[in-house]
C-alpha cells in the first residue's frame, strides 16, 4: 500500500519534523523561564520576610525612643517638683500663723506624694526600656542570622538562575539555526499558533483524533497527511497536524 513519497512530500515531512523539534525546544525554553520566574519569586518572598522583620525591629526602636522621651519628661517634672518642695520648705520658717503653716505643710506633702509617684513611674519606665532593649538586641541577633542565611540562599538561587539562563541562550541559538531551515510561511504560522495556543502549535494525530483539541479528523485529511501533499491544520483548533 505504501507508496514512496514524492520529492515535495519528502521536503514537507522534513519541514514538519523540524517544526516538532522547534516545539520541543520552545517547550524547554518555556519550562526554564518558569523555573527562573519561580526562583525570582522565591527571592522576593525572602526579601519581603526580611523587610517585615526589619520593620518590626524599627517599630520597637521607635517605641524605645518614645519611652525614653516620656521618661525624660517625667524626670524633669520630678526635678521641678523637687525644687518647688525645697522652696516651699524654706517658706515654712517664714509663715506667721499655725493655720498658714499647716496649709503650706500639707501642700508640701501633696507635692511629695506626687513626686514619689513620679519616681515610681520613672523607675517602671526604665525597667520597660531595659526589657525593650533586651528584646531589640535579641531581634537584631536573629535578623543578622536571617540576613546571612538569605544572602547565602540568594547566591545559590542566583547561580541556579544563571545556569537556566545559559541553557535558554543555548536552546535559543539552536532554535535559531533549526528555524532557518523552515520555510518562512510555515515558521510564521508555527510562531503565531505557538503564542496563541499555549506553546502547542504542532500536534500529532492518533486514532484519527487531533491531539491538540481531541476532536476527530476527517479520514480523508488523515490520508492526505500521510501523503504529505500540503501542510494541514486541524479544522477545529487550527493547529498544524502531523502523523508519526
Ligand atoms: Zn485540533
Amino acid at each position: 500500500m505504501d507508496q514512496p513519497l514524492t520529492e515535495n512530500a519528502r521536503i514537507l515531512k522534513v519541514q514538519l519534523s523540524i517544526l516538532v523539534c522547534l516545539q520541543e525546544q520552545d517547550g524547554k525554553i518555556n519550562y526554564q523561564r518558569k523555573q527562573i520566574k519561580s526562583l525570582k519569586e522565591k527571592i522576593e518572598a525572602e526579601d519581603e520576610k526580611l523587610w517585615e522583620q526589619r520593620e518590626a525591629l524599627d517599630g520597637r526602636k521607635r517605641e524605645l525612643e518614645q519611652l525614653k522621651k516620656e521618661r525624660h519628661g517625667v524626670e524633669l517634672s520630678f526635678k521641678e517638683k523637687q525644687a518647688l518642695i525645697q522652696k516651699l520648705g524654706g517658706q515654712l520658717f517664714e509663715v506667721k500663723t499655725n493655720a498658714a503653716y499647716n496649709t503650706l505643710s500639707s501642700e508640701i506633702n501633696q507635692h511629695k506624694q506626687e513626686n514619689s509617684l513620679l519616681e515610681e513611674r520613672a523607675l517602671e519606665m526604665m525597667m520597660a526600656e531595659d526589657d525593650l532593649l533586651a528584646g531589640i538586641a535579641q531581634a537584631e541577633k536573629v535578623l543578622a542570622g536571617e540576613e546571612q542565611r538569605e544572602a547565602a540562599l540568594k547566591d545559590e538561587i542566583q547561580r541556579e538562575i544563571s545556569n537556566w539562563e545559559k541553557e535558554i541562550d543555548d536552546l535559543q541559538a539552536q532554535w535559531k539555526i533549526s528555524s532557518q531551515e523552515v520555510k518562512p510561511v510555515y515558521l510564521e504560522r508555527y510562531c503565531r499558533l505557538r503564542d496563541a495556543k499555549g506553546g502547542r502549535a504542532v500536534v500529532k494525530i492518533e486514532n484519527d483524533i487531533c491531539d491538540g483539541c481531541r476532536m476527530a479528523i476527517r479520514p480523508q485529511a488523515v490520508i492526505e497527511l500521510q501523503k504529505y501533499r500540503e501542510l494541514l491544520c486541524c479544522d477545529n483548533c487550527a493547529r498544524i497536524l502531523y502523523v508519526e
